[in-house]
């Protein structure tokens, strides 16, 4: 596969573009893989790149039932962070960020990471307090946040309001390298970059069963015929439940939708992610300038994968008030993803009851920023059949043990 460069743009500008080859191959299931991911989001794509790039396990087929990308990771409002009070998250989300930081160079495409900064408002006394204690936690464990007045708020973000009637702005924490990164191009280089690597990924194949025998994997059904392989890696998100009960076991997970919307594009007027937990809303500005607005998840279970008209209206009430502007804004489309929730909100990198099958699970509504990490870390625990440094406090087991790790408060509700 040829690679991308600065000559090749010239050379195909020079010949009407005639000379452009797929992005990656159209694969047909072989017989048996070494190992088989199924889903084709970006932790599934990343987890099969860095099986290869780091373990060079590279005959590995990825299956999704849809097209790639066109799950959660098309579907997110790309908030990329590392601001986690817990240790083990800190670690995972910040191997991540720092692995965003290079990621078009390591696989030859434009993912258009920008580090804009990452603002997360303290809204209320208690949030003051959280935050504090958040970006002293950081402060240990080498990430870099910190905690500011309002005054630097408004001054990094004019357009706030920052005497709100209701929930004025008492400081924010701050992660000046937090940001952004285009979701499509994040799927799009991990498949080109695994494709390259002789790797299959094979769209439009659902996995409908999963094979066993005396209670390790043998491989799965698919609707485009059986497939063997003796390491199978489940990186289903919303759909996790369902492909466990076809394994055989049960998880400890909701799936809820989770909702956004975009407005028409104005002109830049926002150059960093605002989060206002409080109220309930975030809010960055697209490259094209559409005002790119998060809401909640659903309050009950369901796999609609659509939004709906209330949450346009709580999302945009509540975000109002902060940001006053936005309200004579026309919205221009909304759109719901199934995030799969863990009790504790921390996700799940583990071996599972059926030997030789894995699950990565649990992102809720904060997985696009954890990508390149935890592909990283499934690709390490699929290659050596044991937890890593990064996925060993991520287990199933730590349900049965009570050994959460809970990050309710820095990822219940933000992205
Ligand atoms: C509206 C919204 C906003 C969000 N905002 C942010 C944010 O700002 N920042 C952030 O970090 N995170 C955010 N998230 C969360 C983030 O999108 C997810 O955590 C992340 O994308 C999960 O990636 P994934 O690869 O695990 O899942 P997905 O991208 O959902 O991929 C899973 C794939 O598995 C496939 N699949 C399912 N069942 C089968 C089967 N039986 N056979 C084959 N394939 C199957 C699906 O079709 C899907 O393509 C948001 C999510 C939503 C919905």
């Amino acid at each position: 596969m040829k690679r991308y460069s600065a000559f090749a743009l010239v050379r195909e500008a020079l010949r009407d573009h005639s000379g452009w080859k797929r992005a990656w191959e159209k694969a047909q299931p072989k017989a048996e893989y070494d190992a088989i991911i199924v889903g084709a989001g970006g932790h599934g794509l990343a987890t099969a790149y860095y099986l290869g790039k780091n373990h060079g396990i590279t005959n590995v087929a990825v299956l999704e039932k849809g097209w790639l990308g066109g799950g959660n990771t098309g579907r997110n409002t790309t908030i990329i962070r590392s601001n986690y009070l817990q240790d083990p998250s800190a670690a995972i989300y910040e191997k991540a960020r720092s692995l965003y930081e290079t990621l078009s160079q390591d696989l030859n495409y434009n993912v258009m990471f920008s580090p804009r900064g990452v603002m997360m408002l303290a809204q209320t006394e208690h949030e003051v307090r959280g935050y504090k204690r958040t970006a002293h936690a950081n402060a240990l464990q080498g990430v870099a946040t910190e905690y500011i007045t309002p005054e630097r708020v408004q001054e990094l973000v004019p357009i706030i309001r920052i005497d709100g009637p209701r929930y004025p702005v008492l400081g924010a924490l701050w992660q000046p390298r937090g940001g952004t990164a285009r979701h499509d191009a994040v799927a799009w280089g991990y498949a080109r970059a695994c494709s390259a690597m002789g790797m299959d990924i094979i769209q439009q194949c659902e996995v409908t069963g999963v094979t066993q025998e005396n209670g390790r994997v043998t491989g799965v059904e698919t609707t485009k015929g059986a497939i063997r392989t003796k390491r199978l890696g489940i990186v289903v998100a919303g759909h996790s439940g369902v492909m466990a009960e076809k394994a055989g076991f049960r998880l400890p997970i909701e799936s809820v939708a989770l909702q956004a919307l975009v407005s028409e594009p104005i002109k830049p007027c926002m150059d960093v992610v605002v989060m206002a937990n409080t109220v309930h809303g975030y809010m960055s500005q697209s490259d094209k300038g559409e005002m790119v607005i998060g809401g909640g998840a659903d309050g009950y279970n369901n796999y609609t994968q659509r939004g709906s008209f209330h949450h346009i209206e709580e999302t945009v009430r509540a975000l109002v008030e902060t940001f006053p502007m936005i309200s004579r804004l026309k919205m221009l489309r909304q759109w719901g993803g199934i995030v799969d929730m863990t009790g504790d909100r921390s996700p799940i990198i583990s071996k599972t009851p059926l030997d030789g099958c894995f699950i990565n699970c649990g992102w809720g509504t904060g997985g696009f920023k954890a990508i390149p990490g935890s592909g990283w870390a499934m690709a390490d625990l699929m290659a050596k059949d044991a937890p890593g440094p990064l996925s060993a406090e991520f287990g199933l087991d730590r349900f049965r043990q009570g050994r959460f790790v809970d990050e309710s408060v820095a990822a219940g509700v933000a992205h």
